[in-house]
């Protein structure tokens, strides 16, 4: 089954890449992003507070529920796993 009807939870999107986030890290606000678009965005999309690369902590818990959401191939499609700018990630 191809992923792209399924909807991806929200809470394994990146609020600034709109994708599937990778390495989360929690920035002090308590939103959640991947590491890879901190430099990209330094302003919290959702309440406009500065994130810093220095204060983001990982967020090992959710870095497991992904990678097992990730892992699980009927949820995913073939241009998911390999092409992460897929347009079916995009909410
Ligand atoms: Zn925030």
């Amino acid at each position: 089954m191809n992923c792209c009807t399924r909807p991806v939870p929200i809470k394994f999107v990146c609020p600034i890449t709109e994708q599937i986030i990778r390495d989360p890290v929690r920035a002090p606000c308590g939103h959640v992003f991947d590491r890879t678009s901190i430099p990209t965005r330094k302003i919290c999309p959702i309440d406009f507070g500065f994130l810093r690369e220095s204060e983001m902590t990982a967020d090992v818990i959710l870095a497991g529920q992904i990678s097992d959401y990730i892992r699980t191939k009927d949820r995913l499609c073939t241009s998911c796993k390999l092409n992460r700018s897929c347009n079916c990630l995009i909410l």
